[in-house]
């Protein structure tokens, strides 16, 4: 197969949604499909352990599944398909963000008991930034949840996208029919534990059906469907394309039910490896020359394996075992010739890979996030990845002030390599590091003791709202621990406001300074 068949193969994406929502369960029933597992249940205990490891590694040590598995790939109905893991719960950090940069679409489990939540706001919004295409999956059908109507209201309002209901809930919980499935002209009949059954719409009213034409939950349901045909957007598969609208579908992941239908329809319509932007040009996915960027560096955390692996996204040309490639921040010739890629059945050697596919490769220690390799004369770099603006600010010092050397140089490293972000009080030169999640802290801590044999204290500065200022507005007598003034990396001024109330009182007391907010999210 050429490069361009290949590539056209490939399907990659990641679930995004808030904890609980049910995207285990999801990932799970799709691995069914891929049969890379052979039976599914309800992930136990995933809660436990003081290293909140990805719930698929949970799954590995109890199914005997290896994975490291934040990505997982399996062959279905002709094409590749590749899942990215997006660590939630106590392990939300940064990492969970930068996935999002190297998927081609996303899909995102609404609870339909809970509506839209917290965690599934943020991560969406960094894929209508970046116009990622968004499927959406309302879960738990089999128990009462939130109106149909309003849920898709709730979906336009808070995250401004426009929906359309592939297919429509006809009832729920223990009124729950089935699914109208409107994409497909068929009624999709919920029989509780057994098989689900499908009904052509043209068969519905021949008289085979009354029980279920004739219930009132069943026409309740007609009557809110007629209503979106008539004022509901059109299908619009440019605008999924664009990330404009979604395509909604209701199911049980559970049950499960609804979810083949939904996943059949997606792995038709979600877009293949598209090209991505550099410092040069556009590259295209089937462009012979192989290209690809790191979105995410894992750190062993047993002592006595301190290999890391870099994870590259692949997104041009075609990947070989034992290729050489260069890093074009250094224009350093590297082998690439130890590499894995992830299935869920193994950590297999990957000897190839094409656009889409996610490798990993053993880092010594000389990648950082965002790193570009190329094959092929040309250097360029892929665009930047984005900073994400965290969410906790702690103060950090060295407990042994003897250890000055090796903590600045540990912060350093985990700094560049984009484990942390660092932040220098001013004037008081003091170290402030910013994470996404509580994991973060932990991992910092622990690699700074197992790597750099300096133990940190951590001393918490709280939730804080950074804004940047400009350099000729920045008067060090205005700020104080509420409005604490610091630098960046690049030695950019900023302000990490105390809370909401503050930044508004000082957006009044200053309302000639201007306030900068340099994240992609917020
Ligand atoms: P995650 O945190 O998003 O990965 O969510 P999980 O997949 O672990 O699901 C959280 C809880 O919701 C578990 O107890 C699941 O069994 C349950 N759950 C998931 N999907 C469904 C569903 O379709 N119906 C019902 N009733 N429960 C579900």
């Amino acid at each position: 197969m050429g490069i361009q068949d290949e590539v056209k193969k490939r399907k990659t994406f990641a679930i995004i949604s808030h904890p609980d929502a049910g995207k285990t369960t999801m990932t799970e029933k799709l691995l069914l499909f891929g049969n890379l597992i052979r039976s599914a249940g309800t992930v136990k205990g995933k809660k436990s352990g003081k290293f909140a490891t990805s719930d698929w590694m949970e799954i590995e040590k109890q199914r005997g599944i290896s994975v490291t598995s934040s990505v997982m790939n399996f062959e279905y109905m002709g094409h590749k398909v590749n899942i990215l893991d997006t660590p939630g719960h106590e392990d939300f950090s940064e990492d969970t963000y930068r996935t999002l940069t190297a998927v081609d679409s996303v899909v995102m489990i609404i609870d339909a008991t809970k509506g839209i939540e917290a965690q599934t706001i943020k991560l969406f919004k960094v894929c209508k930034m970046r116009g990622i295409p968004i499927f959406t999956f309302i879960n738990k059908l089999d128990r009462e949840g939130r109106e149909p109507l309003d849920l898709l209201d709730q979906i336009e309002e808070v995250l401004e996208i426009e929906t359309y209901p592939m297919n429509y809930p006809v009832g729920m919980g223990k009124r729950f029919l089935g699914i109208y499935d409107r994409y497909h002209k068929q009624f999709v009949k919920y029989n509780g534990n057994e098989d689900e059954s499908y009904i052509p719409f043209d068969e519905l009213d021949n008289g085979d059906y009354t029980s279920l034409t004739e219930n009132p939950t069943y026409q309740e349901s007609m009557g809110e469907i007629e209503l979106l045909n008539e004022a509901g957007d059109q299908f619009s598969i440019d605008r999924v394309l664009e990330g404009e609208q979604t395509p909604v579908f209701f199911g049980s992941a559970l049950a499960p039910f609804g979810v083949q239908t939904f996943f059949d329809t997606f792995v038709e319509m979600a877009p293949t490896p598209v090209p991505r932007r550099t410092t040069e040009e556009v590259v295209q996915p089937d462009n012979p020359d192989f290209s690809g960027f790191i979105f995410k560096i894992q750190a062993n955390m047993n002592p006595q394996h301190r290999d890391r692996i870099a994870f590259l996204r692949v997104c041009s040309g075609k990947f070989e075992r034992g290729m050489n490639v260069q890093l074009a921040r250094t224009g350093k010739t590297i082998k690439l010739s130890q590499t894995q890629q992830f299935v869920a059945s193994s950590r297999d050697t990957v000897e190839e890979a094409f656009a889409g596919d996610i490798i990993g490769i053993y880092d010594p220690g000389s990648y950082r996030i965002g790193d570009t390799l190329v094959e092929g004369k040309q250097l360029f770099e892929y665009d930047e990845l984005p900073q994400f603006p965290p969410e906790m600010f702690q103060r950090v010092t060295a407990k042994n002030v003897m250890k000055a050397k090796q903590f600045r140089k540990g912060i350093e490293q985990l700094v560049q390599e984009g484990a942390i972000q660092l932040f220098r009080g001013y004037p008081t030169d003091s170290m402030i590091i910013g994470a996404v999640g509580q994991l973060q802290y932990e991992v910092f801590q622990y690699r700074m003791k197992n790597e750099y044999n300096v133990e940190v204290m951590l001393e918490s500065i709280g939730e804080r709202i950074p804004r940047w200022l400009k350099k000729d507005q920045v008067d060090p007598r205005v700020f104080d621990e509420r409005n604490m003034l610091v630098k960046d990396r690049e030695d950019e001024f900023l302000v990490l406001f105390k809370n909401d109330f503050a930044l508004r009182w000082f957006i009044d007391k200053y309302p000639d300074v201007e306030l900068i907010d340099l994240y992609e999210v917020n």
